[in-house]
């Protein structure tokens, strides 16, 4: 078997532990004679894992009681729509907050349903964007002043981390701006589980899988009861944020390879000692592959400024397009993959998820160094 060192930015690379569970899995799962995949939603087995991955990610994460955990399917994506579906009621009023590309997107999604009642509430992007009058060429996260929050908004949304543009919030969630008494709601698809993480700022937050969690076809959402009491009722019952939760997100047919196979994410995280074991883990990949850069910074050249570096995404441009495509095609022939940057801002995206492995990071930085003196 030859795994190469894989540095896609979602779907990302997944533990091999947790791969190598599922390959017998997948032919029998835990003695059953049925594999994952052939096993009813209803039935015991299937039972007994959705409750194992939801008790996983309580403790992980340290969720009390005021939290549902809502397992479903439609990526991140469905989010940008469900969370205005569920919480923008005929008169409502919410603000984003944009910090890159994904927040773009989850504002478009709200204006195509309630239009202008979805409003900026910050930006930190300086040209014109995907959305008419907003900002990209984001380089940073915005600054507290720079965000001004309707008090009268059912939500305001942000991102954590921004995937395109390599743009990261951290962990000190009170001070990313002052919300006031507005529910803040929080994609947090890229760095979920990257990092122990307070919540307490938050009344719903989701992640889709593909990125630190697991596969494709699951996004999570955890969202607070006392925020979820104020959804709206009028809506598809598949939809329902209400209506999932009243049936442990089995109101249909869950994607059960995909929550198998984050559960068997989750215990691996587990394994290597939980969220604090993740931290250091991406604290320290993020260290090394940030000094490569800042090594040859007249070669590589990172545009967020240095406080708002994504530990997650790196991007960086070389000093011409060439060049980029010679670096990714040399590092291909060195087993690496995953580095064209994303299609809407091209240069190089290197996405250094939990599962990256720290190896592979050192042996990247050091083909870096290589490849700057060669070319540079
Ligand atoms: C990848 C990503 C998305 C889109 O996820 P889909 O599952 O493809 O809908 C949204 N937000 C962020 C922050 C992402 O990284």
């Amino acid at each position: 078997m030859a795994r190469v060192m894989n540095f896609g930015a979602g779907p990302g690379t997944l533990p091999l532990a947790a791969l190598e569970r599922a390959q017998e899995d997948l032919l029998d799962f835990d003695g059953t004679g049925m594999g994952i995949c052939e096993h009813s939603h209803r039935g015991k087995a299937y039972s007994a894992l959705h409750a194992e991955i939801k008790a996983l990610l309580t403790s992980l994460l340290g969720l009390d009681e005021s939290w549902e955990v809502l397992l479903l399917q439609g990526g991140a994506s469905a989010q940008f729509a469900q969370i205005p579906m569920n919480f923008l009621g005929p008169e409502a009023r919410a603000d984003y907050v944009l910090t890159g590309t994904w927040g773009e997107h989850a504002l478009a999604e709200a204006r195509r349903m309630v239009g202008g009642r979805a409003r900026v509430a910050g930006t930190s992007g300086t040209g014109p964007g995907a959305v008419a009058h907003l900002g990209a060429g984001y380089t940073r996260v915005v600054r507290p002043e720079e965000v001004t929050v309707d008090p009268g908004a059912s939500y305001v949304h942000c991102t954590s981390n921004e995937t395109v543009h390599g743009v990261q919030f951290g962990h000190v969630p009170g001070r990313w701006f002052d919300a006031g008494a507005v529910p803040v709601v929080c994609d947090v698809s890229s760095d979920f589980l990257a990092a122990p993480t307070d919540l307490s700022p938050f009344s719903l937050v989701y992640a889709g899988a593909q990125k630190n969690l697991g596969p494709s076809g699951l996004v999570v959402v955890l969202v607070r009861k006392d925020f979820l009491a104020r959804a709206v009722t009028h809506l598809p019952n598949i939809f329902s944020y209400a209506v999932q939760a009243k049936n442990d997100s089995l109101y249909n047919t869950p994607a059960t390879l995909s929550v198998y196979l984050a559960r068997n994410v989750l215990s691996w995280v587990g394994d290597l000692g939980g969220l604090p074991a993740m931290e250091a883990r991406n604290h320290g990949k993020a260290t090394t592959l940030y000094a490569a850069i800042d090594r040859a910074a007249e070669f590589y050249r990172a545009p967020v400024e240095k406080t708002s570096r994504s530990v997650m995404n790196a991007v960086f441009r070389l000093p011409t397009e060439a060049l980029e495509n010679a670096f990714v095609a040399a590092a291909e022939k060195e087993g690496m993959f995953g580095l064209k940057g994303h299609r809407s801002v091209g240069g190089i995206r290197v996405s250094m998820y939990n599962a990256v492995e720290p190896a592979w990071i050192s042996a990247l930085a050091a083909f870096m160094d290589d490849f700057a003196r060669k070319a540079g």
